[in-house]
């Protein structure tokens, strides 16, 4: 998994903040594509974080000279407000969720998080105020408890087994025969995408984090998971700021805000009803998925009766 090559101060940085127990274990990972270390200005201080606004303001971007990713990307998510981010492949809907946590800095623009501009909090304040759901989590070679207590490392147990309620795997867990002490990970008992999914999402409720980061899986889960991710997901972001990168557009229905990103612009934005009256961009990916999500219905009724 992680390439050979890693410089070596690489290494000494992806240390560190395992040291400093402040970034996710997905996001490392996703941190070792990046050239050259961000670094926290000489007067940074701690993110003060009060409602948890999250603000992009005029923000252009590009990994290298030769092509600009985001171009003059603008929303605010208010506090306690659920933004999604649509769009095709490629768009730079991750870019946005590296940017807000900084894993590079960006050419135009502003961004802030209560009117603070994240360049100039320290990057360990700024990690610790966002929780990631990612879209494939990474299992430490340990116990399910383990992986889940990483969220927080001093909670107690009942907090972890409360955590993992809340992320409706609590009663796979204790199915096991080694019940929260069952090895996971490579080594250990693989857990189905859904299942990880759901242990990323226990992490994050014992983080308890102001802000919350949720990449959608691409890959299929089954309807039933999806269902229960989806409420675990909604329960989460209750009362936090959310800003979700969807795949599904049956997760955006609900949104305050959706904006469809195409090409690094934001070229729509509204909510899903506003959206689909207009008839555009997003209204097109809409018809698209309930045709999809009938035409697996019909697929699955055949298979029934076959
Ligand atoms: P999305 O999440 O919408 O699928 P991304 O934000 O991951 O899109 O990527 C946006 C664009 O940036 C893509 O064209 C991708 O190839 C490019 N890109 C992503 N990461 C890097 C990188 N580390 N270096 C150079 N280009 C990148
Ligand atoms: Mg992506």
């Amino acid at each position: 998994l992680i390439q050979l090559y890693i410089p070596l101060n690489m290494l000494g940085f992806v240390y560190r903040e395992i040291k400093q127990g402040l970034i996710d274990m997905e996001a490392m990972f996703k941190v070792l594509d990046v050239p050259e270390e961000v670094q926290d200005k000489p007067d940074a201080r701690p993110l003060q974080v009060t409602g948890g606004e999250v603000r992009f303001e005029d923000v252009s971007f590009r990994y290298d000279q030769r092509r600009g990713i985001l171009r003059d990307v603008s929303f605010t998510a208010a506090p306690g407000s659920t933004i999604a981010i649509v769009g095709p492949s490629g768009a730079g809907k991750s870019t946005i969720s590296r940017i807000l946590f900084r894993f590079y800095d960006i050419e135009q623009g502003r961004v802030t998080i209560d009117g603070q501009d994240i360049d100039a909090v320290t990057q360990a304040s700024l990690r610790q105020a966002i929780g990631i759901v990612p879209q494939d989590t990474v299992l430490f070679n340990d116990t399910i408890r383990y992986n889940i207590r990483y969220g927080r490392p001093g909670a107690t147990d009942a907090e972890v087994e409360q955590a993992a309620k809340l992320a409706r795997i609590h009663d796979f867990i204790v199915s096991l025969p080694d019940g929260y002490d069952s090895m996971v990970g490579e080594r250990g008992l693989k857990l189905s995408g859904g299942e990880k999914q759901r242990v990323a999402i226990a992490r994050t409720i014992l983080k308890n984090p102001p802000i919350l980061l949720l990449d959608e899986a691409t890959s299929a889960l089954d309807t039933q998971t999806e269902k229960e991710i989806q409420t675990s997901l909604k329960e989460i972001s209750r009362g936090r700021t959310a800003i979700v990168i969807a795949h599904r557009l049956s997760t955006v229905v609900d949104c305050d805000e959706i904006l469809v990103l195409d090409k690094g612009r934001i070229v729509e934005r509204g909510t899903h009803d506003v959206l689909l009256a207009k008839g555009g961009q997003y209204a097109g990916m809409w018809q698209r998925q309930l045709e999809a999500v009938e035409a697996e219905a019909k697929l699955a009724e055949v298979r029934a009766e076959g």
